[in-house]
């Protein structure tokens, strides 16, 4: 029996614009919404029905969580799976804690990469400066990854030789890492897959991606430069990542297309995704809705590309002039640009490098997406 809207009520783990989305679009379906978010100035604590701050392993917080909620979900890649086994033990919670748990580990995730049949950059696991001398050479140049709680770029060092190799082991804290082979990359792409309890799964169109000093900067759908081929084998990579996991939910799976043409799986995220805001506006269902009815096992059904998009993420950069005075991006401008949908997420502070929202232009072809995405850049300085 699924959970129906208008009479559940859903919690999500973490606070951020994820979350926030995630419960917009849960509200939008009539479900109440609990968030469990240490920070009171919480972006998805601001809109849900109630917001528990409290941090993710307070038993108190996670009783109070689990007593009001029937289903539970994470917004949060970092949130301990130990918070979502125990929620487990009594409630419905996807994506499960087992399958966080490996996309939390870089080690453990690669190995089901491979496990899953999908090819990925050469690696090797370095537990201790022990494992330095055992590393093949094959892995120079390369760059050396911790094994746990890096995004955006965080976490990782570009090295060249052995020398550097072991002195950014030492840098990174001489913690569990990954050393991967530097890839010639082509570009970078992205999928949405949504799979359901019943073990039913779909796809969203392919994402392609451009990332700037290791933040996402622009997603356009659909890829302009990624072959047909290429976008049904990875769409059908992520399908085979997600069943091995038997993830319940959306799973955002990061591919790069290699200067020789080949797909290699990069990393993969338990959650709504970045890269996937343009189904808010250029799809039938968005991502977020998508969660919603994964975890409450309401019918998934494939989701339809409406229009040519272009997504740009909206840095806190935006807020200062190039001499750090403080100022307000020119929203009416960029509202009246064809096929412009500004989402902002609430955050108080903006900061260089910080994610304050998104904008989505969508136009009749790719073309006209693009032209409002110049556009609107040009209008944002
Ligand atoms: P994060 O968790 O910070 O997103 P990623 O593993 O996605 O970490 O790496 C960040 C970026 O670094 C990628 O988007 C890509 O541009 C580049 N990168 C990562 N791994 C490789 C590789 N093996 N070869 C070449 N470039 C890479
Ligand atoms: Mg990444």
């Amino acid at each position: 029996m699924p959970l129906l809207p208008g009479e559940a009520t859903l919690g999500v783990l973490g606070g951020g614009q994820l979350g926030r989305m995630f419960v917009q679009a849960a509200q939008s379906l009539g479900y109440t919404c609990v968030v469990l978010d240490p920070d009171a100035a919480s972006p998805a604590g601001a809109v849900a029905q109630a917001h528990l701050k409290a941090d993710y392993l307070d038993a108190a917080a996670l009783a109070q969580l689990a007593q009001r909620c029937h289903a539970i979900t994470t917004e949060f890649e970092n949130v301990p799976a130990r918070a979502l086994d125990s929620l487990a033990a009594t409630r419905t919670v996807a994506p499960a804690g087992r399958a966080v748990a490996v996309c939390q580990d870089r080690a453990r995730e690669k190995a089901h990469f491979v496990a899953s049949g999908v090819p990925c950059a050469p690696y090797a696991v370095l537990r201790s400066t022990a494992d330095l001398a055992g590393v093949s050479d094959e892995l120079l140049p390369g760059i050396l990854k911790t094994a746990r709680l890096g995004y955006d770029g965080k976490g990782q060092r570009r090295v060249t030789d052995r020398t550097q190799l072991a002195l950014a082991f030492q840098e990174l804290g001489g913690v569990e890492c990954v050393l991967e082979q530097m890839l010639p990359l082509a570009l970078e792409l992205s999928v949405l897959v949504v799979r359901g309890a019943d073990g039913q799964a779909v796809t969203y169109p392919v994402q392609q991606n451009l990332h700037r000093d290791g933040i996402l900067a622009v997603t356009e759908v659909p890829a302009p430069d990624v072959p047909q081929a290429l976008q049904a084998q990875a769409r059908q990579s992520a399908v085979a990542i997600a069943q091995g996991l038997s993830y319940v939910g959306v799973l955002c799976v990061e591919f790069f297309v290699l200067k020789d043409g080949r797909l290699v799986v990069n990393e993969m995220a338990p959650r709504p995704h970045n890269s996937g805001h343009y189904t808010m506006n250029a799809c039938d269902v968005s991502q977020f809705e998508m969660q919603v009815r994964a975890m409450t096992g309401l019918p998934l059904r494939e989701p339809r590309l409406h229009s040519p998009v272009v997504m740009l993420n909206l840095l806190g950069d935006l807020w200062f002039t190039a001499e750090g005075e403080e100022r307000t991006p020119d929203w009416a401008g960029v509202l009246a640009l064809p096929g412009a949908s500004l989402h902002l997420y609430g955050k108080a502070q903006a900061r260089v490098g910080r994610k304050m929202g998104h904008l989505n232009l969508t136009g009749a072809t790719p073309e006209a997406a693009r032209e409002s995405a110049r556009q609107a850049c040009a209008l944002l300085g």
